[in-house]
């Protein structure tokens, strides 16, 4: 994987960042990523750059309208999801209801679900039955919308019209708000496991980073705050200001190196004590060598 230290990065106001909501920190995060990151295409080509976030289900919401087979009826209906109305801070005021995004055909066009002005049922939505026959697939019209609490039996072959649309190409796989705001830069996205203490380096960052701003003078006033959190952040000893909203631009780093070597030695069938053993007797290493387990066995951690 390649990665690119991007200077500019850090451009946002901590403490305006830190004041946001979920659903606000969310829209921040990608209008930073589509105001602030170069585009990373070039040529025509998209790069291989990657972005790492946390598994966190922020970072994993989907846009309110996103296509999604979970709630919809069988038949023609007025339909729709809702979507949250916001205030100039961004704050949910209230719900309204709105058309669910197209969906699309194998060869690439868009296939509208709802009937198109003219049609005696004009901006109903079509139901799975239509959405599935428009798609090529036999008649469903006898197939039930959805098994007893979706409880879908594997021996059944399309036993449902919910199960058949989830398996649908362009119905799985639907990307993250995140996702679509990186990919629309030339980013593809991997998410850690969240909160993991050796699989995720973003984390290792932010206990190193919570060590430095320990050891700081005490102080309850915002701007000895804002200052000491920006000093934190300069302090972690990656490659300048890559750190930027719970997301790492990847270089070879102290943190993923380790958590480079965690993957390694669990890869190779080491258990968390041999694998801590093991990390800390190869600390500049990415992975382990293949002798490892003959080491063990000298060091009687087998
Ligand atoms: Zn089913």
């Amino acid at each position: 994987m390649a990665g690119e230290a991007l200077t500019s990065n850090r451009t946002w106001n901590a403490s305006a960042g830190l004041k946001q909501n979920k659903t606000n920190w969310l829209l921040v995060l990608s209008s930073h990523i589509a105001n602030k990151i170069p585009l990373l295409v070039k040529n025509g080509e998209s790069s291989v750059s990657r972005r790492m976030f946390d598994n966190a289900i922020t970072h994993l919401k989907h846009a309110d309208d996103a296509l999604s087979a979970r709630k919809m009826p069988k038949r023609p209906k007025n339909w729709g999801v809702e979507m949250d109305v916001v205030d100039e801070n961004g704050k949910p005021i209230k719900k309204v209801k709105v058309r669910m995004c197209d969906a699309t055909f194998a060869d690439g066009s868009p296939q509208s679900l709802y009937y198109p002005e003219g049609h005696e049922l004009a901006g109903v939505f079509t139901g799975m039955a239509v959405i599935l026959h428009e798609r090529g697939r036999a008649d469903v019209s006898k197939v039930r919308a959805e098994c007893p609490k979706f409880q879908c039996k594997k021996s059944i072959n399309r036993c449902c019209c919910r199960s058949i649309l989830y398996n649908e190409p362009y119905f799985v796989n639907v990307g993250s708000l995140l996702e679509i705001a990186c990919e629309a830069r030339g980013f593809r996205v991997i998410f850690f496991p969240k909160i993991h203490c050796e699989l995720n380096f973003i984390e290792q960052c932010w206990g190193y980073s919570k060590r430095v701003y320990r050891e700081l003078p005490v102080s309850s006033k915002e701007a000895d705050f804002e200052r000491n959190f920006l000093a934190v952040l300069e302090s972690i000893p990656l490659f300048v200001g890559k750190y930027i909203f719970g997301s790492i631009l990847l270089n070879i780093d102290p943190f993923d190196t380790r958590s480079l070597r965690f993957m390694d030695a669990y890869h190779k069938g080491l258990n968390g004590k041999q694998a801590a053993w093991a990390s800390k007797q190869y600390r500049d290493h990415g992975v382990l060598p293949d002798t490892i387990m003959a080491e063990l066995e000298t060091a009687k951690l087998t």
